[in-house]
């Protein structure tokens, strides 16, 4: 038991200490103070690097600049807003399109930026051969609790993002609610994408949750981790 407890320490404080002080040299991605670079696939440390960009718009603007998303930063709301926003973006397009521009907080768009680039654009090469030229969503950032609770949504604090489906470069269209209970390509298409955006995403919410996600993937940087 003592022996453990000495290995938990170790690695809870005395690794990271020693990265950060530079005695102990690790590759950026398994150095949990190196900035989150979006073209390497996410790890075990993607979470806190990702939390990390929360209050921190310098280096939210570092992490951004290693992914294709185009974006423009946004004002922080005013104290007395009901639900104020800090260092929160307006998302215009990445390397796709979307349907239309959304307000991410940082760790969203940064989530957005890995799951683009290691779940949805490889699972669409896969299945279809071409990539996804356009996503379809419903929405941001919202001020409003989570339906049927009293509970603030992670939606009025632009930290969660409904998906609805996508386009192809051919013109295909995949939908959520229309494909997601089907058995062709679509549908595993849909499978892969939701599995795949749980490594990015801290929540991922499907059809297979509940009615009420029937026609979306809800994904959020909320406190929890899910993949449903
Ligand atoms: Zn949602």
């Amino acid at each position: 038991m003592r022996r453990f407890l000495l290995l938990l320490v170790l690695a809870v404080f005395a690794v990271p200490l020693a990265i950060q002080q530079k005695w102990l040299a690790v590759p950026p991605r398994w150095d949990p103070w190196a900035p989150l670079d979006i073209r390497l696939a996410p790890n075990l440390l993607t979470p806190f690097k990702l939390w990390r960009l929360q209050d921190d718009p310098a280096l939210c603007r570092q992490a951004l600049a290693t992914s294709p998303l185009r974006y423009t930063a946004l004002a922080d709301s005013a104290p007395a807003a009901d639900c104020p926003l800090q260092n929160s973006l307006r998302i215009q397009a990445s390397g796709l399109r979307l349907s239309s521009s959304f307000i991410a907080s940082c760790p969203l768009a940064a989530a957005f930026g890995l799951f683009e680039r290691h779940a949805l654009q490889p699972a669409a090469q896969e299945v279809f051969g071409q990539p996804v030229a356009l996503v379809e969503h419903l929405g941001s950032f919202a001020c409003r609790t989570i339906s049927g609770s009293q509970r603030r949504s992670q939606h009025a604090s632009a930290n969660a993002l409904d998906i609805a489906g996508f386009r192809l470069r051919d013109g295909r269209r995949i939908s959520v609610l229309r494909d997601w209970p089907g058995e062709g390509a679509e549908a595993r298409f849909l499978r892969q994408v939701q599995q795949g955006a749980c490594d990015s995403f801290n929540v991922t919410l499907g059809p297979d949750y509940n009615a009420a996600h029937r026609d979306h993937f809800h994904v959020d940087m909320g406190l929890l981790r899910m993949c449903r």
